[in-house]
């Protein structure tokens, strides 16, 4: 058995989120089992497609939840886990993001809640810059980065596993990565696949800046320079914006020359794109019409 990798639920699914389910001969883990969607969008709430969307996604993340004896969480953004059935978390190992130090006001209340609610039904890990080893197979956590080009929305935990000649890196909600500090661990673990949150372009020259970008581009080439990587997954925020392979073209142009695969996550399973919240006002326009 090698290390294999099931992303559950991504923005190319069709929903927010980045759940994914890895496992090895020594361990079954879930990674960020939540999914969300985002409340308004093009000032329009939720499409029904979506909302049925959430619930299966939702189903499925339950499902590998429930044989996942490790779960790790990055950070308490809604779409990383459920603060609604904390039941489901109970009994397990569980690799958090540090809830005292390095995290924000609105995060530190959501993780002492989460906290309170497990009781000591959980065995509790604060992971913040960890390793462990579950036999032939090595778990390492980052420092705290932050969530994005600052620290305005707090800081995230990225995540290592290898085993054998197989290794993984999920960056969790960089953004980007636009910043050194975002790309340290990646640079340091040499993963061959990586999980990535790609640069938020759909807030750019918003809550994104053209810089930030661009800085991520370039962050981008040297992780594909620097480190083993053969297949760069990259989703969550990148996709919320229905042309991001536009905006990302250089990008692409350079993997291909460097061998190197960019994928969402819904085409490292090789399926298409659904790209539900991106197209919302399309979907809300297209029931219009039919009415
Ligand atoms: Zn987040
Ligand atoms: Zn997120």
């Amino acid at each position: 058995m090698s290390l294999d990798i099931f992303p559950l639920a991504y923005e190319s699914f069709g929903v927010r989120s980045m759940a994914t389910f890895l496992e090895t001969k020594d361990l079954k883990v879930i990674i960020d089992p939540g999914v969300s969607l985002a409340p308004r969008r093009f000032n329009l709430p939720p499409h029904p497609i979506e909302v049925e969307r959430e619930e299966d996604c939702w189903k499925k993340v339950k499902k590998y939840l429930q044989r996942s004896r490790y779960v790790f969480i990055t950070h308490y953004h809604y779409d990383h886990y459920n603060p609604l059935e904390v039941d489901l978390l109970k009994g397990k190992e569980l690799w958090i993001k540090d809830y005292e130090n390095k995290i924000n006001k609105s995060q530190r209340k959501r993780s002492s809640d989460l906290i309170k609610r497990l009781g000591d039904n959980s065995n509790i890990n604060v992971a913040d810059g960890r390793e462990f080893d579950v036999g032939g197979t090595q778990i390492s956590f980052s420092n705290p980065v932050f969530h994005g080009a600052n620290d305005r929305l707090g800081y995230v935990i990225e995540v290592f596993i290898s085993y054998k000649k197989e290794s993984f890196l999920f960056t969790s909600d960089v953004e980007g990565p636009s910043l050194e500090d975002q790309i340290t661990f990646i640079l340091e673990k040499s993963p061959k696949t990586i999980f990535i949150d790609g640069p938020m372009t759909y807030m750019l020259g918003f809550r994104y800046s053209a810089k930030s970008l661009e800085d991520s581009i370039e962050n981008l080439k040297r992780i594909i320079d620097e480190t083993d990587v053969k297949k760069m997954i990259m989703d969550h925020h990148l996709l919320r914006d229905i042309n991001y392979k536009e905006k990302i073209a250089d990008l692409y142009k350079y993997s291909e020359e460097k061998d190197v695969q960019i994928l969402s996550a819904a085409e490292y399973l090789g399926k298409k794109n659904d790209l539900l919240e991106a197209r919302r006002r399309e979907l809300w326009h297209s029931q219009k019409n039919l009415i």
